[in-house]
């Protein structure tokens, strides 16, 4: 695989020592979960051999009983830990603090942040799943990311790990961080709406998710906002009854049934993807012609 691969360790840190030989790219030590400090020692002095970076990653779930269970203790916690393995002279270091409460781990972040200078690691843990999760890790992070605290990012999701992913490249997107892919607009339809614009909405979402061209898509529900919106972005569609106008950056392409406004517009991303040399969509485009 091209990405890096972190070894998270807890309990058994000999494993930490394969790891390390195997190759990881960084290894995450639990000051809840380290069996005794002479295991930890070793295993950093080994991490500092290769020059691997080790994230320090306090988590509220495991906190050690001797800190308080509050951001302080979180903070502490951490604070200790780092200062232990640069007393054994590494500093190759990433830290992150995290607890299930958006707000406890927004100030917790930020009472780290003032300790200390190295790459924090945001997340909020335990979130819980679908929308809820989504909304909880969403207010963590932009709140913290706002304030220009955090590095790395950590979306956690009970269920498919992808939605973590994806979930995560949304919310840089959202605070201008990363403008990676296609930017869908859409509107949530009313009663002036006569199509099923949710539908519509799914099968160009889903034809465009390998694009990794930066562009924005606008997918409208009427006569209302839809023009505005379509003219706006990069190429959109205002769906009428029986009907839809497909605009290309700002000016009207032509009126077309629906099922063919969609795929003009796909076809417009995908040829504008490839152009700019988008792999993901070159691939997709020469097993379509291998599969015709
Ligand atoms: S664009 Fe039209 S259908 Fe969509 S929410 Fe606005 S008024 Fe309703």
């Amino acid at each position: 695989v091209s990405i890096p691969i972190i070894a998270d360790l807890h309990f058994d840190l000999s494993l930490g020592f394969i790891a390390l030989e195997m190759g990881v790219d960084k290894i995450r030590i639990n000051p809840g979960t380290v069996p005794n400090r002479e295991i930890l020692k070793k295993l950093v002095m080994e991490a500092k051999a290769r020059n691997i970076p080790i994230r320090v990653g306090v988590n509220k779930g495991s906190l050690p009983d001797s800190y308080s269970k509050d951001k302080e203790g979180l903070v502490r916690c951490a604070l200790d830990y780092v200062k232990l393995i640069e007393d054994w002279g590494y500093n190759n270091l990433v830290v992150s603090i995290k607890s299930s409460d958006p707000e406890e781990t927004v100030e917790a972040n930020k009472l780290l942040a003032s300790h200390l200078q190295y790459p924090i690691s945001l997340g909020v843990t335990e979130a819980g799943g679908g929308w809820r999760g989504i909304v909880k890790s969403s207010v963590g992070l932009a709140l913290a990311l706002k304030d220009g605290i955090g590095d790395t990012v950590r979306v956690s999701l009970t269920g498919d790990p992808v939605m973590e992913v994806k979930v995560a490249y949304e919310i840089l997107r959202s605070l201008g961080l990363r403008s990676r892919g296609v930017n869908l607009i859409a509107c949530p339809t009313c009663g002036r709406c006569q199509v099923d614009l949710e539908s519509y909405y799914q099968e160009i979402e889903s034809a465009l998710e390998e694009v990794t061209i930066p562009i924005d898509v606008a997918v409208m529900g009427c006569s209302v906002n839809g023009p505005g919106e379509a003219k706006l972005a990069d190429c959109g569609i205002a769906f009428g009854k029986d009907k839809a106008v497909f605009f290309i950056k700002g000016k009207i392409v032509g009126t077309f049934e629906p099922k063919e406004a969609i795929e003009r517009l796909i076809s417009f991303v995908k040829e504008e993807a490839e152009r700019s040399g988008d792999e993901n969509v070159s691939a997709f485009l020469l097993s379509t012609e291998r599969d015709t």
